[in-house]
């Protein structure tokens, strides 16, 4: 307790970490359309930011830059403080810092879910087989998937294989988690699971950046929601404040079909 007054921690909602995640006037086209313009977001460590808006807004796209999954074509994204490099092996390991676990859950169908596990931390961390096995095994236990750890991805629920997927983004000891609808594939009576395990993984710290159309989770799990609308992001608020007090209109429109 160093000399930081009570007012401030008790105003300060959000983690007060140093800044993860920082992209500075991004932009990007597909062609002729401009899906992400001029884009500023700051990311603290430790922060929950929620990206919600209407499809085709761009959210899957700013997402996938952050991992450089997608190229940007003016801006600067920085993670850790280390501008995105740009190919090889530095590559290799920024998507290793930058988990992501997307609508699909995208598990090697031909490895059981153990080895889906394990395998980055191999082949990328260059970890020791041994210490990888246990490593996935604690970490399916913790998603709660322990007992399937020996079956194929095929033989689980929707909800089980998107736990696994978390797993095995975790088990690369990523600095920031992304989420990309990770419920929206779900039978609804899974989507609680998935999310439960999202909701711990926020309590314990986890920088997080999530797409999702749950507002519950957005009410209980995030710092700040970030809106986007054609492109840009049209309001940042604290869920609080966004959700009872949209101050755009594109907000408030979108609020008015979701709720
Ligand atoms: P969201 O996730 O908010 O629904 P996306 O980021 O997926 O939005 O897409 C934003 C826009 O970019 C959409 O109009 C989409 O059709 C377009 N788009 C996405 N990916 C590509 C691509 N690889 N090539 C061309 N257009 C794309
Ligand atoms: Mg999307």
């Amino acid at each position: 307790m160093s000399g930081v007054s009570v007012t401030k921690a008790a105003e300060d909602a959000a983690p007060a970490g140093d800044d993860l995640v920082v992209l500075s006037n991004v932009n990007k086209h597909f062609g002729a359309l401009h899906v992400l313009q001029d884009i500023d977001l700051t990311i603290a460590s430790g922060e929950v930011v929620v990206v919600i808006g209407p499809s085709g807004s761009g959210k899957s796209t700013l997402c996938r830059t952050i991992n450089r999954l997608e190229t940007i074509d003016s801006g600067a994204i920085s993670i850790d403080g280390k501008p995105l490099p740009q190919e090889g092996k530095e590559l290799a390991r920024l998507r290793a810092d930058v988990g992501m676990v997307f609508q699909s859950f995208n598990l090697f169908a031909h490895k059981t879910v153990l080895e889906n596990v394990m395998l980055g931390q191999v082949k990328v961390r260059g970890t020791d087989k041994k210490v990888a096995e246990e490593k996935a095994r604690n970490l399916l236990d913790r998603v709660g998937v322990g007992v399937q750890a020996d079956k194929y991805p095929a033989q689980l629920s929707g909800g089980q294989q998107q736990r696994v997927a978390i797993a095995r983004a975790l088990a690369m000891d990523p600095k920031v988690m992304l989420f990309d609808e990770p419920t929206s594939a779900l039978d609804p009576e899974m989507i609680n699971e998935v999310l439960e395990v999202m909701q711990q993984l926020a309590r314990e710290g986890m920088t997080m950046v999530v797409v999702t159309h749950e507002m519950g989770f957005a009410r209980s799990a995030a710092n700040r929601v970030v809106f986007m609308a054609d492109g840009k992001i049209v309001e940042e608020a604290t869920p609080d404040q966004f959700f009872s007090n949209p101050r755009s209109d594109r907000a408030k429109d979108f609020l008015s079909k979701i709720l």
